[in-house]
């Protein structure tokens, strides 16, 4: 096992890692920017250490101070939480160079997955259905017509309306829905032109667009031993701006015999690909129920939590213990979806127009009880910057089915106190006790076209 892990990353996720290692006894090291010397994730650890000032790409994204503190704290390990690092091949390949284990897969699948073309490609020659699209659409600067008329051959052919995105994209950015052909031309360039500012990258590529599907995703394990697991289904269907909001396990619209044969292809997808650690294989569900391969994450997942619960099975833990060399003990047969789990995202942000709300948190109190889990970087004084993502918390109900985790995370939204700032809390409530959202009918579209948001 690990003598001691370097965690790169801050917020909820570092609290989360910081859990699990405490429970395999294993040391931890923080680092942190300048404005979050206050933080719970440098109070827990148990050393910390500065890696630069409050901007991002200064500290925790900065890989020479990131590496240097690993080196200065003679760690073996380094988990990356999720965000940019975890999906950094480059990231990746220099822990291995330095002689650190890298708590993920290897760089070679996060850079063949972080290509969602390629990715797409991969999964479909895997055996996985995909959506009706193309490849990365070349841009030829000298024949600019020439392209643009194959382009469009290539748009008639897949239909409209049909979706543009980068891809190196992720967080729900990079992505322009076109209605119509007129709309092709100028949206491809400011597609790209988007993509570029965003990833660094202006590669695009095309996809049907789907209206009001479902966004179902199916945690997955591999050890390095060539064994792969699923842990079933999550349902993240609620979203804003293309980013989840919401999360459930099992969907309520998923039968046990879907889960199991498309649970079936995907081990065998993964396992085909040579992949190592924990992952999320996402899908897109249509109206007439069948399963699309969009993309695949390869790393742990803000929305890993609501497996956690209805599985028993501590993904983060697993994560540690893959890397280190452990054979995974657990069995497919064995694994069981016991009752259902519901999270909300609590962030600092408006109701109306998601714009992020930074400032003090006057008083905290997360609530408890049976079945309730909050993982969360807050606490009354706690000063919310504007510096890192506007997620503050995360509400997690447990029941023994639909109805209890509802009426759990209902009660526990209610007594929730996080005053000083404004945040989503209102928003899942309304979200939570909306009848269709009850009756488990919704798409993704569900915030603009029922909430009118
Ligand atoms: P990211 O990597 O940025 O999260 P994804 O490819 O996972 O992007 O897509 C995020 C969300 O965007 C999906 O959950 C869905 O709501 C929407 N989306 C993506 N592709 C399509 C599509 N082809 N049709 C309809 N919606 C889509």
């Amino acid at each position: 096992m690990f003598k001691k892990i370097l965690i790169a990353n801050r917020g909820e996720i570092a609290l989360r890692i910081i859990c699990a290692c405490k429970e395999l006894g294993i040391p931890t090291v923080a680092v942190y920017s300048e404005a979050d010397r206050d933080c719970l994730h440098v109070r827990f650890a148990d050393e910390a250490l500065c890696v630069g000032p409050a901007r991002s790409s200064d500290s925790y994204l900065n890989i020479p101070s990131i590496i240097a503190a690993a080196e200065v704290t003679n760690v073996d390990a380094i988990h990356p939480g999720y965000g940019y690092l975890a999906e950094s091949s480059y990231f990746a390949e220099v822990c291995e160079t330095c002689g650190i284990k890298f708590i993920g897969p290897g760089p070679s699948a996060i850079k063949l997955m972080g290509d969602k073309a390629e990715a797409r490609k991969t999964m479909h020659e895997a055996g996985l259905p995909i959506i009706p699209g193309t490849g990365v659409l070349e841009e030829d600067i000298d024949e600019p017509e020439e392209d643009l008329a194959e382009i469009r051959r290539q748009a008639d052919r897949i239909g409209f309306p049909l979706i543009i995105k980068a891809v190196a994209g992720g967080g729900g950015r990079g992505m322009r829905i076109v209605q119509e052909a007129e709309q092709l031309a100028s949206s491809l360039s400011t597609a790209r032109q988007e993509a570029k500012g965003a990833f660094g990258d202006s590669s695009v590529y095309m996809e049907r667009y789907l209206e009001n599907p479902r966004h179902i995703e199916f945690q997955i394990l591999a050890d390095q031993y060539g064994k792969v697991i699923h842990l079933g289904e999550r349902e993240c269907s609620i979203q804003r701006r293309h980013q989840k909001l919401v999360e459930e396990s099992p969907s309520p619209v998923m039968d046990e015999q879907t889960r199991r044969s498309l649970g079936k292809q995907i081990v065998q997808a993964v396992s085909a690909i040579g992949y190592e650690n924990a992952g999320t294989m996402e899908f897109l569900r249509d109206d007439k129920g069948d399963f699309y391969f969009i993309e695949m994450n390869t790393r742990v997942q803000v929305e890993h939590p609501v497996t956690e619960m209805v599985t028993g099975v501590d993904i983060v833990k697993e994560q540690i213990q893959i890397a280190a060399g452990k054979k995974m003990e657990a069995r497919q047969k064995n694994v069981a979806l016991l009752g259902h789990a519901i999270e909300c995202r609590v962030n600092a942000e408006s109701s109306t127009t998601f714009a992020p709300c930074p400032g003090r948190i006057t008083a905290y109190h997360a609530p408890g009880g049976p079945g309730v889990r909050v993982d969360s970087l807050a606490y009354a004084d706690y000063v919310v910057t504007p510096y890192y993502d506007s997620m503050i918390a995360k509400l997690i109900a447990h029941g023994a089915n639909r109805q209890e985790a509802l009426h759990r995370i209902n009660r526990a939204l209610d007594m929730f106190v996080l005053e000083g700032i404004e945040t989503s809390i209102d928003l899942h409530k309304r979200i939570i006790n909306h009848p269709e959202f009850q009756a488990g009918r919704f798409g993704t579209s569900f915030l603009d076209g029922v909430l009118k948001l």
